[in-house]
């Protein structure tokens, strides 16, 4: 299937050798029902160390700010760089999710230097993160184009100009490792396939959530939710979503951004959509989530 194959440079030796160290985890994850899953999880927490007052570690959500260091991203109308307006949402988004004590945040760049694409990806699943959100303020050739746009991978780009905004954004890593390309046995093929899948749907789900989720604050793209190559959102086995905040191209926008009340409004409402896409993943408890 095509769609396969457009992803299978990026299930690497490690991701796979970790999934079959945790080949329960998978198994469980693909054959059981979400019922009987939901049960052997609260039986297993019980005999473990939550019992005993120990709580596992809290799911990490990955920021990923865009570009940074010689990489300025788009360069606005009035000469602001989206590296940083994607920084200091970044930051902002940060500290609004670990405020709620449910969440551990961490930015793939915490200062303004160039970090390639793969790099992005592969620190997310170094470190084992259940959600990656890369995070944007490009340009477009037409810049009376505003407002905010969710986007997921795909192997066909849904319109011409995110398949555009694609190769925009994948041109800016020109340092990526080779992707490790050893044609993986058919238990790992079929293996590899499945977290794609739950990986798809994943990231399928928290794109709707942010559409909803900013739609409530903010100008929006029409069709706000679409979807192409980017190479940022090749990670096989996080769900990941990359988010426009706007276009750095349209005047407003970038006028927009460059303020900080305007940025803790974006943040917010993607911290709203990352509360929800938790909550519907069943990772958290709306007790959790109301206690935090
Ligand atoms: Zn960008």
């Amino acid at each position: 299937m095509a769609t396969d194959d457009f992803m299978d440079d990026t299930i690497s030796r490690r991701l796979l050798l970790g999934r079959f160290a945790a080949a329960t985890a998978v198994t469980g994850t693909f054959l059981l029902s979400p019922a009987v899953l939901a049960a052997t999880k609260h039986r297993s927490e019980a005999a473990g160390p939550t019992h005993r007052g120990t709580r596992p570690p809290a799911p990490l959500v990955m920021l990923d700010p865009g570009h940074g260091g010689k990489d300025p991203g788009a360069i606005g109308v009035s000469g602001t760089y989206e590296k940083h307006v994607a920084l200091a949402t970044a930051r902002e988004l940060k500290a609004q999710l670990e405020k709620t004590g449910l969440y551990r945040v961490e930015l793939t760049r915490t200062r303004d230097v160039f970090v390639p694409l793969n790099d992005r990806v592969a620190r997310a699943q170094k470190r084992g993160a259940a959600l990656f959100v890369s995070m944007h303020a490009d340009a477009l050739n037409d810049h009376s184009v505003r407002g905010a746009s969710v986007y997921t991978l795909a192997n066909q780009a849904s319109d011409a100009q995110t398949a555009m905004l694609a190769t925009r954004e994948n041109s800016a890593d020109r340092f990526g490792d080779p992707s490790f390309r050893d044609a993986p046995p058919d238990v790992a093929r079929i293996l590899a396939s499945l977290v794609r899948q739950e990986t798809r749907s994943g990231s399928a789900r928290i794109a709707h959530t942010l559409v909803g989720s900013l739609d409530r604050e903010l100008p929006m793209l029409p069709n706000p939710a679409r979807h192409a190559g980017f190479q940022v959102l090749k990670a096989a086995d996080i769900p990941s979503v990359l988010v426009e905040m706007g276009f750095m191209s349209n005047p407003k926008d970038e006028a927009a951004l460059r303020q900080a009340p305007h940025r803790k409004l974006v943040a917010a409402a993607m911290k709203r959509a990352v509360d929800g896409w938790f909550l519907a993943t069943g990772r958290m408890s709306v007790a959790e989530q109301s206690a935090g």
